[in-house]
């Protein structure tokens, strides 16, 4: 790796790229991945390892938007489910079909009956290449997953959406190594420090943090794929964007494995969001929580944990209720959400 690593560098350096890539999240990787396949000189880079940020606490979810029925952007929807269905079809081994048994208490905002209706809206606009939903009554989920606390149920609603069957940072990897395999560039632990426009080439001086030396490139095109650093770039280089980032950080907690069966549980947590018990190997991932924070730097906090914990144990029926002890790892960063500036 390090004389992979050490070739890419040399190559960089030696010749005008046409693209570089800022940052190897999934975005980049991707964008990186697409140029090089259509011929273009690319070098990707990142100051972390690859997928080493966001791209690497996410839910491993790839979903089609159902949440955005409830807000009616149907056109939306429509859109998330096409390419949902696309990545599905482009990476079966990858991105697979998996089914969310979603449980619905007394009292909760929809009737039960009308979000069954927007599943099988939901269901029409993944133009039926899904499982078709199912009404589920407390004595279903309490066969079926009996782990489920469902005493304050009034039932419950089984669809289907699409996860990542390893997760987020190999599939992210996945678009490096195609990089790669193109001929072009990818290097981790390289920090872009400075860029400037000049003679119509970018100048860049990039950090590499394995060597601890500056290295200088050009490139005729830059792409800022910094996920939540993206503003940082744009602001160093004086670039003025009509949108901007604002933060919402997620945690998550990985214990042991709550159910064998092959489904996400799905609640709706005491702050009324979607809740989820994913599986994730022989573990469950349970998450998420949703703060708006100022600064891209995400850590869980005691906060976090409990909140997880607390939801977790009022949702299920477990013979010891989850405790820190059997939190394994936890998950955190930031979703970095486009809003218009001003
Ligand atoms: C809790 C949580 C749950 C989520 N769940 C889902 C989900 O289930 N499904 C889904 O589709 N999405 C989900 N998301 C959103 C998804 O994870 C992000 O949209 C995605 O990972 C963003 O990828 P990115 O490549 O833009 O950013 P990142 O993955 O953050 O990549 C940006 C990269 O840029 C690098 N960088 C920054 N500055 C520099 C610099 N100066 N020089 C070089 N490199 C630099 C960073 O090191 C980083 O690796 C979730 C997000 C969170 C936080």
């Amino acid at each position: 790796m390090n004389q992979l690593r050490s070739t890419c560098i040399e190559s960089a350096r030696s010749e005008i790229q046409d693209c570089l890539v800022v940052g190897a999240g999934i975005n980049g990787a991707v964008a990186a991945a697409a140029l090089a396949g259509k011929g273009a000189k690319v070098t990707v880079i990142d100051r972390g390892d690859f997928a080493s940020l966001t791209s690497q606490e996410s839910s491993n979810l790839a979903w089609g938007g159902i949440k955005y029925l409830e807000n009616f952007e149907f056109g939306l929807v429509w859109k998330l489910c096409k390419s949902r269905n696309e990545l599905m079809a482009a990476y079966p081994t990858q991105i697979q079909e998996i089914r969310f048994f979603t449980s619905i208490a007394h009292g909760f905002r929809k009737p039960r009956l009308l979000i069954y209706l927007g599943t099988l809206l939901y269901w029409w606009m993944g133009r039926g290449r899904t499982k078709a939903p199912r009404l589920l009554s407390p004595a279903v989920i309490e066969n079926e997953a009996p782990m489920v606390n469902t005493e304050p149920l009034v039932g419950g609603i089984e669809y289907s959406d699409c996860y990542f069957v390893e997760n987020d940072t190999r599939f992210a990897f996945g678009f490096i190594r195609k990089v790669l395999q193109k001929g072009s560039n990818a290097v981790n632990y390289m920090e872009l420090i400075e860029a400037e426009w000049r003679n119509g080439l970018w100048d860049c001086t990039l950090r590499d943090h394995v060597s601890d030396t500056t290295v200088a490139l050009k490139a005729k095109t830059l792409v800022n794929a910094a996920g939540p650093y993206a503003d940082r770039i744009n602001a160093m280089h004086g670039i003025d964007c009509p949108f901007k980032h604002v933060f919402s950080k997620g945690a998550h907690i990985i214990v042991p494995q709550i159910t064998k069966t092959r489904h996400v549980l799905t609640f709706f947590a005491s702050d009324g969001r979607l809740f989820f018990m994913i599986p994730m190997g022989k573990q469950t991932c349970i998450g998420t929580t949703d703060t708006r924070v100022d600064s891209a730097a995400a850590e869980p906090t005691d906060d976090d944990v409990a909140f997880l914990l607390e939801n977790a144990n009022a949702l299920l029926k477990l013979d010891k209720p989850l405790t820190r002890k059997d939190v394994i790892a936890q998950r955190c960063g930031v979703r970095p959400l486009v809003v218009k500036k001003g």
